[in-house]
């Protein structure tokens, strides 16, 4: 069952908060983690580095005590937006704010992709009602595929159906934009 609400259709098991995450860990190692304090000492992490309380595929190992930010934290798939669990779609989405624009204002969607999954990303994409809902709104996406906030991919479909390597001043850009 869903529900629709302007254009967008949210799954009611994650407005009801019954959905799990099963065997996916996605956000315990695609994003980074600035630094927060947990269990008395300073915790942080790289994005595209496993974190070193997650067991993979079965869970966090101090989920009861998880830093604030793992708490925080707010998954599209858990919270219903998505209806593919970020494992099984290949491709994490999160909502960076740009110099304190929203970016669902600014029409700029964030994804972390691993390297060997980006062949596939564009028909994954697709394959999520919200997010080619939101493409016909004039939506693009910054694809992050390592730690090197350098070295994205954009996904513009307003200008190609393909992925594109911007230049460096183009990422020089989008970095001030994004305050990187
Ligand atoms: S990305 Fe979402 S579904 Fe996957 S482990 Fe994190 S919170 Fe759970
Ligand atoms: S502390 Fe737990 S929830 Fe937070 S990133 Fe590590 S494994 Fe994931």
């Amino acid at each position: 069952m869903s529900y629709l609400t302007d254009g967008l259709i949210y799954n009611q098991k994650g407005l009801n908060k019954e959905l799990d995450c099963g065997d996916c860990n996605m956000c315990c190692k695609l994003p980074k983690i600035n630094k927060t304090y947990f269990k008395d000492t300073i915790f942080q992490k790289d994005s595209f580095e496993w974190c070193k309380n997650c067991e993979i595929g079965v869970g966090c190992k101090v989920y009861k005590d998880r830093p604030k930010t793992c708490k925080d934290y707010e998954c599209t798939f858990l919270c219903g937006f998505s209806f593919i669990r970020p494992n099984k779609a290949g491709f994490l989405i999160t909502l960076e704010d740009i110099n304190g624009i929203n970016p669902l204002e600014a029409k700029v969607i964030t994804i972390f992709c691993e390297d060997h999954k980006l062949s596939n990303l564009v028909k994954n994409i697709k394959k999520e009602h919200n997010l080619r809902y939101l493409i016909k709104q004039g939506f693009k996406f910054v694809i992050r595929t390592n730690k090197n906030n350098k070295d994205l991919w954009v996904y513009d479909p307003k200008i190609s159906d393909e992925l594109i390597k911007p230049s460096q001043k183009q990422v020089e850009d989008a970095r001030e934009l994004l305050n990187a």
